[in-house]
């Protein structure tokens, strides 16, 4: 399995070189990995999800990239992302998660959106703004079966069963949402799709979605029709019981700004939260946690230079992150260290701060220059 290719300096556009730090996302990677996931289960379509930015990826270069490998269906949490989904994707469904919040049907019909509807007074609203529009309008029903965040209970569902009210508000689409999908044993998964599947024998002929990028690892039953994966796509785990079967997709890499030698009793950073207990070679790297790197890996996580794990020291700044490049002799002014890629995954670097990859993900930050990778281009 290849990772995104370090770009070398000689192929940088000179808008990449006035950031300190760059974030390199292979889009071709995605669309691959959007292949794989869909290959799990033949009989089901395979949405995207493209939240948050696609998962900090962009979603404006995201959402074409998938389309031309075949997706047709997205998703997003907020109408505002909706739009900007709309924009980049003029002909895809594009369900909106968080479903209709008051007051936001026009907006949503205006922008040919469909929300993913979670109660009876969701329900009746949007019905009723397909009776004013004098046409149907599609959305999903959320069925809560575990989560209780979103979506109408088991019972609710079950007694809403030739109920004309979901014909009238257009659902097109029955989904619920695992609590537990990446503990593969956990009975809870057993329990969600058993009152799925009474959920979706009530209402026959419409289609149902169950399976995050975890769920889709569950089995056929989680397939259901139309899969949601999201953290996978990005390359994030969705099996962390075993390897990870995708391919990486982002690469976050900082320019060393400066490189001293300190002596034993030397100490770095805010609050001298690191002693030397002999002498070392520090290296200042410019990115810090205003880049989106969490400040909770201060002390805990690391960064590849040269293929060596330089621990970082101290306390991360907003702007800086000090690392231990002892063993790392080749490590001078400018060169490229590596936060984020190869032996660093997104899971790696979420365990290291204390949270999970998909965190890592969506904290990427806006500062600095992103550059995609294609597949065509060097
Ligand atoms: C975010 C989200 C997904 C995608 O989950 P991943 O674990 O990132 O694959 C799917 N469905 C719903 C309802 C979500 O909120």
């Amino acid at each position: 399995m290849r990772g995104p290719r370090s770009v070398s300096q000689g192929d940088l556009a000179i808008q990449d070189l006035t950031h300190g730090a760059r974030l390199t996302v292979d889009l071709a990677a995605i669309a691959e990995n959007w292949r794989r996931l869909g290959a799990q289960a033949p009989d089901a379509a395979c949405a995207a999800v493209v939240k948050a930015d696609a998962y900090g990826c962009g979603l404006a270069r995201v959402a074409p990239a998938l389309w031309a490998a075949g997706c047709r269906t997205f998703f997003v949490a907020h109408l505002s992302e909706g739009i900007s989904a709309r924009a980049a994707l003029p002909e895809a469904t594009i369900y909106v998660l968080n479903g209709l919040l008051p007051g936001l049907g026009p907006a949503l019909v205006a922008h040919d959106l469909r929300p993913v509807l979670g109660s009876g007074e969701e329900l009746a609203e949007w019905a009723a703004l397909a009776e004013s529009a004098g046409r149907r309008l599609p959305a999903a029903l959320h069925v809560d079966t575990g989560m209780n965040r979103l979506g109408l209970p088991v019972p609710e569902a079950l007694a809403l069963a030739g109920d004309p009210l979901i014909a009238r508000a257009g659902i097109a689409l029955l989904m619920t949402h695992l609590v537990s999908a990446e503990l593969s044993g956990d009975p809870i998964n057993a329990r969600q799709a058993a009152d799925f599947a009474r959920v979706r024998a009530a209402h026959p002929g419409i289609p149902g979605s169950f399976a995050n990028s975890s769920g889709i690892y569950l089995g056929g039953p989680a397939h259901h029709d139309l899969l949601r994966p999201g953290y996978a796509l990005f390359g994030g785990n969705p099996t962390p019981w075993k390897a990870n079967p995708m391919r990486p997709v982002v690469r976050l890499e900082a320019q060393i700004a400066q490189v001293r030698t300190v002596s034993a009793g030397e100490t770095c950073g805010y609050n001298a939260r690191w002693r030397a207990a002999e002498p070392r070679r520090l290296a200042t790297l410019s990115m810090g946690y205003a880049d989106g790197y969490p400040r909770a890996a201060s002390g805990r996580g690391m960064a590849l230079v040269d293929g060596a794990r330089c621990p970082i020291l101290g306390l991360i700044s907003m702007d800086l992150i000090i690392l231990d490049v002892t063993d790392a002799p080749g490590a001078v002014r400018g060169t490229s260290a590596t936060l984020i890629g190869d032996a660093l995954d997104v899971d790696t670097v979420g365990r290291a701060a204390g949270t999970i990859g998909y965190e890592i993900l969506t904290g990427l930050g806006s500062r600095y220059v992103r550059h995609y990778m294609t597949g065509h281009d060097a």
